[in-house]
């Protein structure tokens, strides 16, 4: 799982691709984040702005691009038909951003410092790939700090990600601590050869800087809902299923309150995705155990993520150790600072500045949510109070399957061979029922579960 990831270098099969995403969101977000804030209209949500990007070669004569003469290289191309010419990129494509007033917004509501998020994204060696596309085939990134995932997704979910996104864009406002996927941006790339990638930015719901010791992503379905336990020893950091987590007897131990506040919002969250049709949702927890702590440093962690092959490399020796140091905290402000006044006085922000930062603390944004206040998660309660050793890192994923015709068909073929209730193919009323009662089965204390055992023993 997290930790094993693929730095994306120049060597990396991916790294045009990559770089196209990041040049794409550096140039089209800065260049959203640069205007007046303005109130939202109706069109805002359908809106898609298109970038060219173009290799540009400067005249032998004239200095090459640097930072400050991007502005004029600029300016040398004339705008057509709305797309944005944007010379000095390092390979031709086209980039467009959907929505981009809409999600600068919802960056806003999610507390999201605009200059840091330029900053996480648009580094050097910023991004690493998680392990090989699952069954969906989708590709997972992470950036640099570790902070945002990139999650490529298929054209379907595009189009329906931007069909909901007004609901999705009521349901954050009227709800600041949902527990749904934190969509910060939709965006597309397009190869010079016609290829098109749909990707979205969306929060990690797992820290940066904490050992998550178990992860388990759960559906309430018991079909095929399991991970080989025999396989669990030499992969540790799995993501388990919703039978890994039965046959452990696992609980959410939240105590009265922090259990009202989950069930009550996760309730509001499954009722939007029955509304709108989802399904295939899951319920994600990473459990970080205090007892354990962090068994790497985080300068060790983040060594990994990016050398997932196993040896650690020299730092002394390794070309990138100066990428992968630490920035003091007076670095970092000094970086922040002068990503503000670029984004503010409007230039694109050369690709140099928004390196490394490395947070060995939470940042504020992520407190402001309930379920993300503990340590950037959500402390485990007992019932009596007792001293918790678990912090949990929650959230529903994977919430972009639209109840369409290939899930019915799926319905129709697995109906015909398992139980059809306990399929994860349910109309989306269904699915969302049992996905909700089976959370709240598991946010059952064991102490509570003992008493309702012993009741039931006495009656
Ligand atoms: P499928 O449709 O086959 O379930 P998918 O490609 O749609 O797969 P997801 O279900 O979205 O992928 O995610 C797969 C795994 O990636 C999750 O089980 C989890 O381990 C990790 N993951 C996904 N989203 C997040 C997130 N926001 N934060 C942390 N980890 C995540
Ligand atoms: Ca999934
Ligand atoms: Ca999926």
């Amino acid at each position: 799982r997290v930790l094993v990831g693929t730095k994306v270098d120049e060597n990396h099969q991916n790294w045009v691709t990559a770089y196209n995403m990041l040049t794409g969101i550096r140039v089209s977000v800065s260049r959203t984040n640069a205007k007046l804030d303005r109130e939202l209209t109706d069109q805002d949500f359908e809106a898609k702005q298109k970038s060219t990007f173009d290799m540009y070669e400067p005249p032998s004569s004239a200095p090459s691009p640097s930072n400050s003469s991007f502005r004029q290289c600029a300016d040398r191309f004339s705008n057509s038909a709305g797309n944005e010419l944007v010379p000095s990129a390092k390979y031709d494509f086209k980039f467009k951003d959907y929505a981009p007033w809409v999600f600068r917004n919802l960056r806003t509501k999610f507390k999201l410092d605009p200059a840091d998020y330029l900053m996480s994204l648009t580094g050097k060696y910023i991004l690493s790939e998680l392990g090989s596309p699952g069954k969906s085939g989708s590709f997972f990134y992470f950036s640099r700090d570790y902070k945002y995932i990139i999650k490529t997704i298929h054209h379907a979910e595009h189009k329906f990600l931007r069909k909901i996104l007004k609901d999705y864009y009521q349901h954050v406002l009227d709800n600041p601590n949902t527990l749904l996927s934190q969509f910060y941006g939709l965006h597309r790339v397009k190869m010079p050869w016609g290829k098109k990638i749909h990707f979205v930015v969306m929060n990690n719901l797992f820290p940066p800087h904490r050992d998550i010791h178990m992860t388990f992503d759960l559906k309430g379905s018991t079909v095929g809902r399991d991970y080989r336990e025999e396989d669990i020893e030499s992969h540790p950091r799995a993501t388990l299923k919703d039978l890994n987590w039965m046959r452990r007897k696992r609980t959410l131990e939240l105590g009265m309150q922090k259990k009202r506040l989950f069930l009550e919002q996760l309730q509001r969250d499954v009722r939007l995705l029955q509304r709108l049709e989802i399904m295939d949702y899951s319920l994600l927890i990473g459990i970080h155990d205090l007892e354990r702590g962090n068994e790497e440093n985080l300068r060790d962690k983040t060594l990994r993520v990016f050398n997932p092959g196993g040896e650690d490399p020299d730092p002394a020796n390794d070309p990138h150790t100066v990428l992968m140091r630490t920035p003091s905290k007076l670095e970092n402000e000094k970086k922040a600072r002068e990503l503000r006044h670029m984004i503010k006085s409007e230039k694109p922000i050369p690709m140099g500045l928004a390196t490394e930062k490395m947070p060995d603390t939470l940042d504020e944004p992520r407190k402001h949510s309930v379920f993300y206040s503990d340590d950037g998660g959500f402390g485990a309660t007992h019932e009596n109070n007792g001293p918790a050793t678990e912090v949990y890192y929650l959230g529903v994923i994977d919430c972009l399957t639209h109840y369409g015709v290939i899930k019915k068909i799926e319905h129709f073929w697995k109906g015909l061979s398992s139980d059809s209730s306990q399929i994860s193919a349910l109309p989306p009323q269904e699915y969302g029922e049992r996905f909700y009662q089976f959370i709240e089965g598991v946010t059952m204390s064991q102490e509570v579960a003992a008493r309702a055992r012993f009741q039931q023993e006495e009656a």
